[in-house]
């Protein structure tokens, strides 16, 4: 069942922005109102893939925002990376501690359980029946559908919005 993986270039990526204003908006598909794409068979923040693509570096809990705030820009030039903590302080003090608290009360909850953030992922991106699914991680059918609803395992991003 080995599907097609699309691998973007930055020529398959331009196919799919348009300059609107002083920014290149993406026209595809977005998550959490973030652009994103499909590429190596997983989907991926467009803005981190353009920041590789372009031959820059992003190290592990750094993220690729807009300088301009605009939540469609994919502009390389208005790209910047930002640490968590600086991303903490853009997001507002006050909003990343009510988030980092939200988050650690959900993440103490699912310890024990047979899943992870990982395999949650999976089930979501997943185009598999739920019963197919719930034979590869070992949970009951009614948890992948929870789980592809949104009901249970609600993504955690902390901000949403705004980040990669
Ligand atoms: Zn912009």
């Amino acid at each position: 069942m080995a599907r097609k993986q699309m691998i973007h270039t930055l020529e398959t990526l331009a196919a799919r922005i348009e300059e609107v204003g002083e920014c290149d908006e993406w026209q595809g598909y977005h998550q959490e109102r973030m652009p994103y794409v499909h590429h190596r068979g997983r989907m991926q923040s467009v803005r981190r893939l353009i920041w590789l693509l372009m031959g820059k570096k992003i190290e592990d809990g750094e993220y690729v925002t807009q300088k301009c705030r605009n939540g469609s820009c994919v502009k390389f030039e208005h790209m910047k990376v930002v640490t968590h903590q600086e991303m903490t302080k853009i997001a507002g003090t006050h909003v990343g501690k009510a988030a980092s608290r939200k988050r650690k009360i959900s993440l103490a909850r699912r310890k024990g359980s047979k899943l992870d953030e990982e395999s949650v992922r999976q089930i979501r991106l997943s185009t598999d029946p739920a019963h197919v699914e719930c034979l590869k991680h070992g949970i009951g059918r009614s948890t992948v559908i929870a789980i592809r609803s949104n009901r249970i395992w609600k993504d955690l991003s902390m901000f949403g919005g705004l980040m990669r």
